[in-house]
């Protein structure tokens, strides 16, 4: 292993490379919520590969049979222009099924990134075939995570993804997010949604209504943190964006497909989204994928006249798609939403003790998601250095061999959604054991 890390640090350039990182493990087999590094140590993966992705679990031979039996079959035809295959269809169908009644759209892509490009596209595409080209803004919101492409990143709401880079893309404006652990220090004494909202209604005057295109957010916000809005948010942002006319996307990249025990996360906010984006559980992270669903009404508008001049080399890749069928089965099969909301509760009860520790602000917990908000101080809420937050997730791997993200001033857990209880009790202990330890 100290070869390949050799080699590593010497060739390879990763993504989000942050400077606190000098050591990397080599990892290079997975089974069920299981991985092991170069050297054969066992190691309990509580972040669902990394990325939250995988849903099902590592090391699935029903999905490695679906990826063989296709690319046998046919490996890759485009599905571009005169062209189509039966795998995209078939999941395109199986897609409509899951999503709310209307959207039953479905444009393939390689990512999420991807997907919000795409979605962006469509939204400003929508209303230039309907006669109102000047609707270009689009609305995101910080601490929201969209992707790493210029589209995509410029939406993203973390400083450091926009550093050093040159123009982002035009016409993006941010808006606060709901993030009831600092409300007093982001709304003072208001209501955090009349807040948001007010905010809201005052940035789409300041654009003018008649310029703005979409908003996009994620149901929760994963990456700011795991965020759940208040329950009144999404339908009081819908009512506003209804009476000017903006569409709004829901990013679901992390929470459709169970993460947090909905297929659709939005479904369950009351969001009412006209655009969906998906990828990583689509197909648990074995094949880079993703689906951007839309409405009835706008995939009919961006299909008509010239048609959608946008589209990927791999968009609608039937390998990628018979294992998003065979992960869906699985998913399906083994009711793996409602086991995402019984984690929710087993890291709720194993995670309790963190209530008496000083170095720990806020637990969040929302089915198989969940951030630990770190703080250099309790009283004032100032958050925890990353390098410090990094270095308590390497204490609690080397120590108790239990695989935790650390990710701006947060632990962030995403284990697969297959984890059982026994499981996720080894990992809340492994976590509560090195937290207190450091605090003391
Ligand atoms: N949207 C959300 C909500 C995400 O969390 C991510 C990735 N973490 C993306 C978009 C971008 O996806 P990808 O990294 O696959 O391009």
């Amino acid at each position: 292993s100290t070869e390949l890390e050799d080699l590593d640090r010497r060739h390879l350039i990763h993504p989000l490379q942050a400077a606190a990182i000098s050591d990397r493990l080599v990892i290079v087999r997975g089974k069920g919520c299981a991985v092991w590094d170069a050297d054969g140590n066992e190691l309990l993966d509580a972040t669902g590969g990394g990325l939250w992705h995988s849903h099902v679990g590592h090391g699935r031979r029903e999905l490695a049979e679906a990826a063989a039996k296709q690319i046998e079959q046919l490996e890759y035809f485009t599905s571009y222009q005169e062209f189509t295959n039966d795998k995209a269809i078939e999941l395109a169908v199986r897609l409509s099924g899951l999503a709310p009644a209307d959207l039953n759209k479905v444009f393939f892509t390689s990512g999420g990134s991807e997907s919000v490009e795409t979605a962006i596209k469509a939204a400003r595409l929508y209303h230039a075939r309907r006669g109102q080209p000047d609707r270009t803004w689009i609305i995101s919101r910080l601490y929201g995570y969209h992707g790493a492409n210029y589209g995509s990143g410029t939406l993203t709401g973390f400083e450091p993804m926009h550093l050093s880079v040159g123009p982002n893309l035009p016409h993006v404006e941010k808006v606060s997010p709901p993030y009831l652990y600092r409300a007093a220090e982001l709304y003072g004494d208001q209501d955090p949604t009349d807040f948001l909202i007010n905010e809201l209604e005052q940035t789409i005057e300041r654009l003018g209504p008649g310029n703005v295109a979409a908003m996009i957010g994620e149901p929760v916000m994963g990456g700011g943190g795991v965020l759940t809005p208040p329950a009144d948010y999404w339908p009081r942002v819908r009512e506003v964006l209804n009476k000017h006319g903006i569409l709004l996307i829901a990013d679901e990249v992390i929470t459709a497909f169970g993460r947090t025990g909905a297929w659709f996360d939005s479904a369950q906010r009351d969001m009412d989204p006209d655009i969906i984006t998906t990828a990583k559980g689509i197909t648990s992270g074995y094949f880079s994928f993703g689906a951007v669903l839309l409405r009835d009404g706008i995939g009919d508008a961006i299909t008509e006249d010239y048609g959608f001049f946008h589209g990927y080399t791999f968009s609608g890749h039937p390998v990628g798609a018979a294992v998003a069928l065979a992960n869906l089965d699985i998913m399906e099969r083994e009711d793996l939403p409602a086991n995402a909301l019984s984690i929710g509760d087993w890291f709720r009860a194993g995670l309790a003790p963190l209530a008496d520790v000083p170095t720990v602000g806020d637990v969040r917990v929302e089915g198989a998601a969940a951030a630990i908000e770190m703080v250099a101080d309790r009283q004032t809420r100032e958050p925890m250095a990353f390098p410090d937050v990094f270095g308590l997730t390497a204490q609690i791997r080397a120590k108790h061999g239990v695989i935790t993200r650390p990710y701006a001033h947060n632990i962030i857990l995403s284990p697969p959604l297959t984890m059982n209880e026994d499981e996720v009790r080894r990992a809340s202990a492994a976590i509560v054991d090195v937290l207190t330890q450091t605090a003391a």
